[in-house]
């Protein structure tokens, strides 16, 4: 029987344990955290009863994922709640837009640009089923569809800021594109910015934006469960500082990033081929905010009561300013906001008739400023009296969230820029595979990078198998 080492259990962490476990490899998964889950796991971070997602919070391609459909999740206990609207964004003048959960609510919310909306996003929905083995593939790889992809390719590959001021006239349309495109956490005129928004407003629409019963941590329950089912094993508490601390195995996969990698692989990289690590660049950080609320944010336009996510940027330029400046190192004033509001779906989250909040901001990378005024400023902005309802609060600047998971390089949340360049190349190609024969790289880092899916695990204990003479079942 072969033998597999997996450093860390975020979700691409086990989604790489699981693929080898189903294909029975004996498998065994190192995690430092005393609980496992990476960037999905929830605490009490603020009062008994108050349930938070520190990390992750809301999972548009977890369901989306190839690989986690493989796994019948919800066969294992997962419960996905659906709030009513995925996505609302008030604007400066007390209206609001929203993604809805179709294309034809969305586009009667947008008024002359509501058609416009329709012929963009009705293509993509039809073809969904197809491209999402194509986006969320390998970055490079021949295309499972080449013509979906060809005419999404062309629309994606574009900068947002140019995308969505030759395609949207309002400044409705042209915001709530603004905000989805925000989630690259790079300058909106950077390249394959607009395929962000899109991913993610196509997914409102199929599966919508979803998030599970009882926490985040309910998902990474599940996947454990799913590997232990399978014969995998868990060790907590096992923080793994070089690959001699490991076991003997048939291969490593390291759900790391490339810094780490070189930390963990040390004098087994040789020099020459230490530079695609060295040189990887990380993106901005986030300042991250959790509340123990009295009541529901007392928002002032309804859409955003009946939201499970809500961004925060009252036009267009001012979020194209808080992303650059996020980018380049500046402080930003009125920063863009991604705000979550999951007891208001799932009781389970605070005591009876109580709340929570998630939200976060982009902030430099490693920056250790305080943005808990500006974010709650925001939020006042859209919802007077949001104060008088915070019962109490957890804060962690970018240096804490790195403490909290040492995935989180200077808080960068995806594993590394979302450039063009870092997309494909991430860190090196061909990906998954490392200069130290049979250890493998399989967190976000990879492609298809950032976000809960485990597709960049299952795709690197895909390479692993190869490596060791074995196949792994496509996924269908
Ligand atoms: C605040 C925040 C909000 C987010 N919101 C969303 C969201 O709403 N939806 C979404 O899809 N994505 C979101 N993300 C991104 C998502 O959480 C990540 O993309 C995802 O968790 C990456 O998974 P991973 O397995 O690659 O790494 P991680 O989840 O970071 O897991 C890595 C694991 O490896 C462990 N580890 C590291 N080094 C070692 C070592 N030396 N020895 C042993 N163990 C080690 C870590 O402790 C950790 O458990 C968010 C992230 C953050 C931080």
């Amino acid at each position: 029987m072969k033998r597999a080492n997996i450093v860390g259990s975020g979700p691409n962490g086990l989604s790489a344990a699981i693929a080898l476990a189903r294909a029975g490899v004996r498998v065994t998964v190192f995690e430092r955290a005393d609980t496992p889950g990476g960037g999905v796991r929830t605490e009490e971070a603020t009062l008994p009863g108050f349930r938070h997602d520190i990390g992750s919070a809301v999972y548009p391609m977890a369901v989306a994922s190839p690989f986690f459909r493989s796994l019948d999740l919800e066969q294992h206990g997962l419960e996905w709640v659906q709030p009513e609207i995925p996505l609302a964004h008030p604007l400066a003048d007390g209206s609001a837009v929203a993604l809805m959960r179709t294309i034809e609510e969305t586009a009667s919310l947008l008024g002359a640009d509501g058609h416009a909306y329709q012929k963009l996003m009705a293509p993509l929905r039809d073809g969904w089923a197809d491209l999402v083995h194509d986006v969320l593939g390998p970055i490079v790889h021949f295309p499972r569809h080449p013509l979906a992809l060809g005419s999404f390719g062309l629309h994606a590959l574009q900068p947002a800021q140019t995308f969505l001021k030759e395609h949207f006239r309002t400044p409705q349309a042209q915001t709530l594109f603004a905000g989805a495109a925000a989630h690259a956490v790079v300058p909106l005129d950077f390249a394959a910015t607009t395929g962000v928004a899109l991913v993610l407003a196509v997914t409102a629409h199929v599966d919508g934006w979803p998030i599970c019963r009882g926490g985040a941590q309910s998902l990474t329950t599940t996947l454990v469960k799913i590997l232990q089912g399978l014969g995998g094993k868990l060790e907590l508490c096992k923080a793994i500082r070089s690959l001699g601390d490991l076991p003997e195995a048939d291969t490593t996969l390291l759900d790391v990033t490339p810094k780490q990698f070189l930390q963990i692989a040390g004098t087994a990289v040789p020099v020459e081929r230490q530079r695609p690590y060295e040189k990887f660049q990380y993106g901005p950080g986030i300042f991250k905010l959790d509340w123990a609320l009295s009541e529901p944010i007392p928002w002032t336009n309804e859409l955003c009561c009946r939201a499970g996510t809500v961004h925060l940027g009252g036009s267009l330029e001012e979020i194209v300013r808080s992303e650059a400046d996020a980018y380049y190192g500046h402080s930003n004033g009125r920063p863009f906001v991604l705000l979550s509001q999951p007891s208001i779906f799932d009781s389970t989250r605070a005591p009876a008739g109580k709340h929570t909040a998630w939200a976060y901001c982009h902030v430099p990378n490693g920056s250790r400023e305080d943005r808990t005024t500006t974010i709650e400023d925001q939020i006042e902005r859209f919802a007077p009296g949001f104060r008088e309802t915070v019962l109490g609060r957890s804060a962690r600047n970018a240096e804490a969230m790195q403490a909290w998971n040492p995935n989180l390089i200077g808080g960068d949340v995806s594993g590394g820029a979302m450039t063009l360049n870092q997309l494909i190349r991430r860190p090196k190609l061909p990906p998954y595979s490392t200069p130290v024969p049979g250890v493998f790289l399989c967190s976000s880092s990879t492609p298809p990078a950032g976000g809960v899916h485990g597709m960049c695990g299952a795709l690197a204990a895909a390479r692993a198998a190869v490596y060791m003479g074995i196949r792994l079942p496509p996924l269908r």
